[in-house]
């Protein structure tokens, strides 16, 4: 189902009023976490203001691990609806179990499955009855024959509304938190009919590369980013080295610019 010899056309995901795949480049962006209620709105606000399409924070947290923040839950969920709402962002989100599918969907515009939970196939039946979008994101230990048979969970369950997402993978390079493995995206555009997002930020782990290769997931045909941006990222509870500074992601959309133009 996920390939394109089942469906010539390219799939649009919806989230909102907002539209992945097809023409155009979107940009979701956020904190790793959804933190506090300024940190919130302080950072969308940057966010906004600088053309992002779409929010992006976790309100569940796979941390590595068990003494780092997990995250708020289900209060985390509605201060980023709130907070997505207030900026007329949609908002996507990660589930990282099936019992929390439901309430998850309540919230989101759509759901994101975690590298770490990639071929988690209760998860993937789950989610995908749950008749929402999802951002499927490629295990760090993954083939992308893995991601696309992953996704045919989804579109399997009925749902088609699915955007793929590298993330990164673990290599022997040790020189970056992991290797962004941007060979996938034309491999994904060629054998599947649905979008795919890049992301630079846990694909490099380090602030100064997520521009320069966001950039390169402009080029290669991806369909947009997912991005981590965070008002004050020295002082962010997870992901600060990762994240870029507001007036990072604006220089991040300018220069975005011309590429989105030019593909
Ligand atoms: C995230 O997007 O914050 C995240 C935890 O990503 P991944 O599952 O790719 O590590
Ligand atoms: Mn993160």
């Amino acid at each position: 189902l996920v390939s394109r010899e089942m469906h010539a056309h390219d799939t649009v995901v919806r989230l909102g009023k907002v539209a992945v795949g097809g023409r155009g480049f979107t940009v979701i962006a956020g904190p790793c976490a959804v933190e506090t209620e300024s940190q919130m709105r302080n950072t969308t606000r940057a966010a906004k203001a600088a053309g992002a399409h779409g929010l992006r924070a976790g309100a569940f947290k796979p941390r590595t691990s068990p003494y780092a923040f997990q995250g708020h839950g289900l209060e985390g969920l509605k201060l980023l609806r709130a907070t997505g709402d207030e900026f007329d962002l949609p908002v996507v989100t990660e589930v990282m179990e099936t019992a929390d599918v439901e309430v998850v969907a309540e919230y989101a515009d759509a759901l994101q499955i975690g590298a770490r939970n990639m071929q988690n196939f209760s998860l993937l039946k789950a989610v995908g009855r749950a008749g929402k979008p999802v951002v499927l994101k490629r295990g760090m230990a993954a083939k992308v024959e893995d991601l696309l048979l992953a996704a045919e969970y989804l579109l399997a369950e009925g749902n088609e509304q699915v955007i793929l997402c590298e993330r990164g993978i673990r290599t022997f390079e040790t020189a970056t938190r992991n290797t962004l493995d941007l060979n996938a995206i034309p491999y994904i555009k060629q054998k599947t009919h649905l979008p795919v997002l890049v992301d630079p930020s846990h694909g490099t782990g380090v602030r100064d590369f997520v521009i320069p290769m966001a950039l390169a997931a402009a080029a290669c045909g991806a369909d947009g980013i997912l991005v981590e941006m965070h008002e004050n990222p020295p002082a962010a509870w997870s992901d600060g080295a990762q994240s870029l500074y507001p007036e990072g992601f604006e220089r991040l959309m300018a220069a975005l610019e011309p590429i989105t133009a030019a593909v």
